[in-house]
């Protein structure tokens, strides 16, 4: 299930969470100097962001998802 959300009203854009994904999982808003959840499908559960972010203000569901095989993506 990976990220689940930002708490945007704890936010204070210091952007370490973008910084520290390795799945490239965010990016910031230009409009609001924060970041919000652009990748979803991509991030791993690693709790990295969750662990780092100094308002608390991520929430990661600690589980990652096990998803039916699609041939497709191959
Ligand atoms: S680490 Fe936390 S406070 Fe900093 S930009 Fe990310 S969500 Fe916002
Ligand atoms: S849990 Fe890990 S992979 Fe997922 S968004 Fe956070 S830092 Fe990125």
């Amino acid at each position: 299930m990976g990220i689940r959300s930002i708490n945007v009203k704890l936010c204070t854009g210091c952007g370490i969470c973008v910084d520290s994904c390795p799945q490239d999982v965010f990016r910031m808003s230009e409009e609001t100097d924060k970041p919000f959840i652009a990748y979803q499908k991509d991030c791993e559960s690693c709790l990295i962001c969750e662990l780092s972010c100094p308002e608390e203000a991520i929430f990661v569901y600690p589980v990652l998802e096990r998803r039916i095989p699609n041939p497709l993506d191959c």
